[in-house]
């Protein structure tokens, strides 16, 4: 829109929240600070219903001191002539007011332009070959403090100081394909339980990706040891990991409710419980764990799908198996032996060959632990996380499993043996199917 050429603004951007075009009082609210969403103008239509319908909005436009000022939405119908300087603009906005409709008219004469004011905002909106397109003018009154009646004719105009601003639109059903994120997500309900190292960043991805509702389970809270692999930052130090992830991840998105919950995978053999999701992911890296919520899961026919994931040490790899009840394949496939071809207790996916001392002291750490970084982490919540967006989206129908595989480097030098399956492994981060024909669930 041409009027952007002559656009002035002290500010930065002015974010509209409208759930229409037509005419409408508007609550404007000043800018308080220098970066974040406190840098912008905020505006949303006069009786709107924030708390239910945009909380995050709520929240920001309660986080300002100052009350706000008066706007008011005009469409217009057509746009006859293009406002080179900051002076023609009380003749451009004469010109196109005389142009509107007759109610929109009157409503603005009535409803807006006789309150006393020292600040006014008109938002205009007019169809263009690519949508609508917005711009907005804020008239100052130059006396501060003088309330004045916004001003009609064309020598009132000198005691008002005019600036164009362009106008954006906090508009989810754009803002959020913008960023490459899906809103068929926002309807979805996803529990994840493990709020750990992966869990952690999955819970970040699924929220970057577009999901709707994420409730998150998990006892722990962030410890010193967890800072170099953790999602969340050393302010949420002793604060529990799934609220430190509520706040980290709402204060980022406006859009995902984020539930924390207290409690662990086995507290959670409930199936009323489980059957109100869309998906469940497991992140607790605890195979034990898993195969007896997994027994649970089959013996009391859970309808809802469920993503097992874990990383392995050393930068080698990491694997999530996606069960989806009634299709063939479970997280037993990825648990048969493939020597006997029995149930066994480490998974098949692995790269690293079991009964080998896998974890590391530190002296002056305490308890040995799995060494893998950051990295590992974030590159099996990535793959965990494509198969959910995969299954949530109906591009995945049959349970599967997909792996990363990484170096052996870090692995050789410790003497460690990685599985047949490492040195054969070709098919890095594809979703391939999980039915391992010897499965005896999968064959009953
Ligand atoms: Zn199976």
């Amino acid at each position: 829109m041409a009027i952007h050429s002559l656009n002035n603004t002290k500010f930065n951007d002015v974010l509209c929240l409208v759930d229409s075009p037509e005419f409408c009082k508007l609550k404007v609210y000043a800018p308080e600070g220098k970066y974040g969403l406190k840098s912008s103008v905020l505006v949303h239509p006069e009786n709107y219903d924030l708390a239910t319908k945009e909380p995050f909005f709520k929240i920001q436009v309660a986080q300002r001191k100052k009350s706000p000022d008066l706007g008011c939405i005009l469409p217009l119908p057509c746009i006859t002539s293009i406002p080179w300087t900051a002076s023609d603009l009380p003749q451009w906005f004469l010109e196109h007011f005389e142009l509107l409709d007759a109610d929109t008219k009157k409503k603005f004469v009535t409803t807006f332009a006789q309150t006393r004011k020292n600040i006014f905002w008109v938002i205009f909106n007019i169809d263009t070959s690519s949508g609508k397109s917005w711009f907005g003018l804020k008239f100052q009154y130059k006396k501060s403090k003088v309330n004045k009646t916004f001003p009609l004719k064309l020598e009132s105009f000198t005691e008002w100081n005019i600036e164009a601003c362009s106008i954006k639109l906090f508009d989810k059903s754009s803002l959020i394909p913008r960023g490459g994120a899906f809103c068929d997500l926002q309807d979805k309900h996803v529990l994840l339980v493990g709020c750990g190292s992966v869990g952690g960043y999955i819970a970040d991805q699924l929220a970057s990706c577009g999901l709707g509702n994420l409730t998150l389970v998990d006892s722990d809270t962030l410890s010193i040891e967890n800072i170099y692999r953790h999602y969340l930052p050393i302010e949420y130090l002793h604060q529990y990991k799934t609220i430190g992830l509520q706040f980290r991840i709402t204060t980022k998105y406006p859009w995902v409710n984020v539930i924390p919950a207290d409690g662990c995978l086995l507290e959670l053999r409930n199936d009323s419980i489980i059957n109100r999701y869309d998906l469940i992911i497991i992140a607790i890296g605890s195979p034990t764990k898993e195969r007896i919520f997994h027994d649970y899961c089959i013996k009391n026919e859970v309808e809802t799908a469920i993503i097992n994931t874990w990383t392995e040490g050393y930068g080698v790899g990491g694997h999530a198996v996606l069960d989806i009840p009634e299709q063939k394949g479970c997280l037993r496939c990825a648990y048969v032996d493939n020597e006997n071809l029995c149930r066994g207790l480490v998974s098949n996916l692995n790269f690293l060959k079991p009964n080998q001392d896998l974890t590391r002291n530190l002296s002056g750490c305490g308890n040995a632990f799995l060494p893998y970084s950051n990295l590992s982490a974030i590159q099996t919540a990535s793959i965990t996380t494509d198969l959910a967006l995969k299954f949530l989206q109906g591009k995945v129908k049959d349970s599967s499993k997909v792996s990363w595989k990484g170096s052996d480097l870090d692995a050789l030098n410790e003497n460690l043996e990685l599985t047949d399956r490492y040195s054969s492994f070709s098919k890095s981060l594809l979703v391939t199917p999980l039915l391992n024909p010897e499965c005896d669930i999968c064959n009953e």
